[in-house]
């Protein structure tokens, strides 16, 4: 009993993905894929030894590029975004770090939207050493991007709710600009997570999700994923090596990006990982469901509260991209950020906290806390952090599954205690 990907328009997303590993067939009538820690593969013939590494047979040749267990989470991942085919990898930075270092070489040029998250930048400073030129812009305007093109763009980057004052890409329009100029439109999706928004919808060629954060959702795994979605036209992109233009160009890119970034660099996912994501997948749509509403009903509440100074969260009717949020993600997301009022102690409004964690995460099933200026955005300067609308008072706070009371009172006490 098998259903295909396209089986995604007749079942529900949930439905799919909690039934993809069984509906691929499982030895015993498992229901799930299991763990599959051996990291080479017996072949009957030396004519499939040589047919499966030729890539003329499927069939799995080394760990470090492909594993049964790893194979099961990508079809998930594929089911999800309703994509094409799926690579997975290490973390989400390996997945970033991946699909930029095998498609641009010396003398290419990016636009990146300037509202990124903080080791996404340092990649792209890291680019600058190598000969890549960067662009930051205020992606939330597509006119800005276009302003920033140059004959030897070659790709635009964006995510789709930044972190942590949640501005959003000009998603749409940025999409209909990378169709008009052939440019290769990248979307970094971890924050809405395909439950919430599939990049395919406005023209993104490549998706990268990190699985480490809504995905997985735990918070013991993690991983990274690029996805294919067909939409970019390949042949007609120069940095694909005369190897990996053969079969269908649809797939050149992510064929390269597998060979040359996952195969060489070597981040590969562990199969452990890949099935604890697996399971957590199953229940990614509950989870967003409710943190989302916890996040909205958190962002009314702080919004009237005396000691806080601004609210960012896409759910409120002041948020300039609140009409886009709405128009294009099924929820508002469960990621938040506050600015205290100066007179009110950052430090001491998080020590008092006792159920929300001081840790560094997202998209958890707790709700997770941080003073970014002093942590992630530390290392990026008050210049690039002013860009990004960060004040030394703004806390992120990534807004879990708990009871939403029980948030509301803990928040409520620490700050009466910082005030
Ligand atoms: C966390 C995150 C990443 C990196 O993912 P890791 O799995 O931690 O490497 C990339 N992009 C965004 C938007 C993220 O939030």
């Amino acid at each position: 009993m098998t259903f295909p990907v396209s089986d995604m328009s007749t079942r529900g997303f949930t439905t799919a993905v909690l039934h993809s590993d069984r509906s691929a067939g499982i030895e015993h009538g498992s229901l799930h894929q299991p763990v599959h820690n051996s990291i080479t593969f017996e072949h009957a013939t030396a004519a499939d030894i040589a047919a499966v590494f030729q890539g003329k047979q499927a069939g799995f040749t080394y760990g470090r590029q492909v594993n049964p267990t790893v194979t099961a989470l990508e079809r998930k991942i594929t089911l999800m975004e309703g994509g094409r085919a799926t690579c997975c990898v290490a973390t989400g930075m390996a997945a970033i770090s991946a699909t930029l270092l095998t498609l641009l070489k010396a003398g290419d040029h990016v636009v990146s939207s300037s509202f990124l998250f903080g080791n996404t930048n340092s990649v792209f400073n890291t680019l600058a050493l190598y000969g890549i030129d960067v662009s930051f812009v205020d992606a939330t305007e597509a006119a800005n991007v276009d302003a920033a093109l140059r004959p030897t763009t070659r790709a635009v980057f964006v995510e789709t709710i930044a972190n942590p004052c949640t501005q959003i890409a000009d998603l749409a329009g940025i999409g209909a600009l990378c169709a008009a100029r052939g440019l290769l439109y990248i979307v970094d999706n971890t924050m809405t997570s395909p439950w919430c928004f599939q990049p395919r919808t406005v023209g993104a060629g490549l998706i990268i999700n990190s699985l480490s954060k809504y995905i997985g959702g735990h918070g013991n795994a993690l991983g990274g994923a690029i996805t294919e979605t067909g939409a970019f036209d390949w042949s007609a992109y120069p940095n694909i090596l005369e190897t990996y233009r053969k079969g269908d160009p649809a797939n050149w890119g992510l064929q390269q990006i597998r060979k040359k970034g996952l195969r060489d660099m070597g981040a590969t996912l562990a199969p452990e990982s890949a099935h604890h994501i697996a399971i957590g997948a199953e229940t990614l749509a509950l989870r967003q469901d409710r943190s989302s509403a916890n996040a909205a009903r958190l962002a009314a509440w702080f919004a009237a509260h005396p000691a806080v100074a601004r609210v960012f969260h896409p759910s409120l009717a002041n948020h300039p991209q609140h009409e886009r949020a709405k128009a294009l993600f099924r929820h508002f997301g469960g990621l938040m950020a506050i600015e205290l009022k100066p007179e009110v102690d950052c430090f001491r409004f998080l020590d008092a906290l006792q159920l929300a964690v001081l840790a560094s995460n997202l998209g958890d099933n707790r709700t997770l806390v941080i003073p970014v200026a002093h942590t992630i955005y530390a290392e990026m300067g008050p210049v690039r952090r002013a860009e990004m609308g960060i004040a030394d008072g703004t806390v992120r706070i990534s807004v879990g599954i708990e009871d939403a009371d029980d948030l509301i009172a803990d928040f409520s006490h620490a700050l009466a205690a910082a005030a």
